[in-house]
C-alpha cells in the first residue's frame, strides 16, 4: 500500500468491490517464519525505516530474499548496493512500487493500480528518468494537499518544511500521503495515520488531491524495458475481475500479488487459482511501512511461500539459493 493504508483493517460488504487490502474470513496461519518479503517500504518513500534498518529488521525475523519497493525510486537499493558498502545479510531485489493513475476503469480503490516491479535494473536510464518525473509530481500533489489542509485549519507547514528537508538530504526521496498524515499526527489533528486517512486525505476526503502519473499499461511497459517483472499489488479483487487482470496480463503484467500480507486464506486461494489460470507468477509480501507496528510483528502473520522467489527469479534470470529450515538468528 502506501498511501494506500488500512483505513479500519478489514473490508466491509458494502465497499467490497472497491477494495484491495485487508480481506476477511480465515487468517493465514504460517507454517514457518516466511523467508521471502517481495514488498517493503525505507524511509526512501513511505516508510518509516531507512533502509538499512529495514534490511536487518528482515534479516533478523530470518527473511532470506528482500524486494525494497519504495514508491517511484531505486534511491535505498542504490544507497545499500554502493560500491563499498558491506555485504548484505540477505539477498535484497531491487524494486519500486508505482501507484498507477487507472483513468476509465470503474471501481478502484482511490481510482488506482499497483504495480510492482519487481528485479528492475539499476542502470536503465529511461526507467530512471520516468520514476524522476513521478517523484516531481508526487511533490506537486504533497505542496497542494499541505496548501489545502491549512485552508481547513489544520496547518502543517512547519512539519511539512521539516520532512522536505530530512527528504532533500537523501537524493531520490519520493513522498506520500502517510507522510502527510505523519506531520499531521505530529501536530496534534489526527490520532493515527489511519485516523488522518480516513478523515482527510482519503480520495472524497476534504484534503483530498487527485493522483497523476503513469497508467496502469504505461507502468507495466516501463518495468518491462527496465527487464523487472510487473506484478499487480494487493488486488483481492482479482477473481471478481478476471477480465481487467487478464487484459493487464495482455500488455505485460507477469505477476500477481497472491500472498499479501493483509489476505485472508479465502482470498489467497482465490487469487492463486487466477495465477494460475493466467499464468503469472505469484508474488508476496509484507508490505511493510512501519506505523504502529516492528518489522518483526509484521513478519510474523507474513507468509510467502518459498517458490514466489524462486519462481521469479528463475524468471529474472537470477541466482537464487534458500535454506529451507535455517530458523531466525
Ligand atoms: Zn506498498
Ligand atoms: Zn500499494
Amino acid at each position: 500500500m502506501s498511501d494506500d493504508r488500512r483505513s479500519d483493517g478489514t473490508a466491509s460488504s458494502r465497499d467490497r468491490a472497491t477494495s484491495y487490502r485487508a480481506t476477511q474470513g480465515k487468517p493465514v496461519v504460517p507454517p514457518h517464519p516466511s523467508r521471502v518479503d517481495l514488498h517493503t517500504h525505507s524511509c526512501r518513500s513511505d516508510g518509516v525505516l531507512e533502509p538499512q534498518e529495514l534490511v536487518a529488521a528482515a534479516a533478523a525475523a530470518g527473511v532470506q530474499v528482500l524486494a525494497l519497493s519504495d514508491h517511484d525510486t531505486l534511491a535505498g537499493v542504490r544507497e545499500l548496493t554502493a560500491a563499498g558498502k558491506p555485504a548484505l545479510p540477505l539477498e535484497l531485489l531491487p524494486a519500486v512500487e508505482i501507484n498507477s493513475v487507472a483513468i476509465g476503469i470503474p471501481q478502484l480503490w482511490e481510482g488506482e493500480l499497483h504495480i510492482l516491479g519487481l528485479g528492475v535494473d539499476l542502470g536503465d536510464e529511461a526507467f530512471e528518468a520516468a520514476l524522476e518525473r513521478q517523484r516531481g509530481l508526487r511533490l506537486t500533489r504533497f505542496n497542494r494537499i499541505v496548501d489545502r489542509l491549512g485552508q481547513l485549519g489544520y496547518p502543517i507547514a512547519k512539519q511539512a518544511g521539516e520532512l522536505l528537508a530530512r527528504q532533500g538530504a537523501a537524493s531520490g526521496a519520493a513522498l506520500g500521503r502517510p507522510q502527510i498524515a505523519r506531520c499531521l499526527v505530529a501536530a496534534r489533528y489526527a490520532s493515527t495515520v489511519d485516523d488522518a486517512m480516513r478523515r482527510l486525505l482519503g480520495r472524497g476526503k476534504p484534503a483530498y488531491v487527485p493522483r497523476e502519473g503513469l497508467g496502469p499499461n504505461e507502468a507495466i511497459s516501463a518495468i518491462r524495458a527496465a527487464g523487472g517483472l510487473p506484478s499487480l499489488a494487493h488486488f483481492a479483487d482479482a477473481s471478481e475481475r478476471r477480465e481487467l487482470v487478464k487484459e493487464l496480463s495482455g500488455v505485460g503484467l507477469g505477476g500477481l500479488e497472491v500472498h499479501y500480507r493483509h489476505f485472508g486464506a479465502e482470498t489467497i486461494a482465490d487469487l492463486a487459482e487466477v495465477a494460475r489460470e493466467l499464468r503469472l507468477v505469484a508474488t508476496g509480501g509484507s508490505d511493510y511501512h512501519g506505523d504502529g507496528e516492528t518489522y518483526a510483528e509484521a513478519h510474523a502473520t507474513l507468509y510467502v511461500p518459498d517458490e514466489d522467489a524462486t519462481n521469479l527469479f528463475a524468471l529474472l534470470g537470477r541466482r537464487l539459493s534458500i535454506r529451507a529450515g535455517a530458523s531466525p538468528s
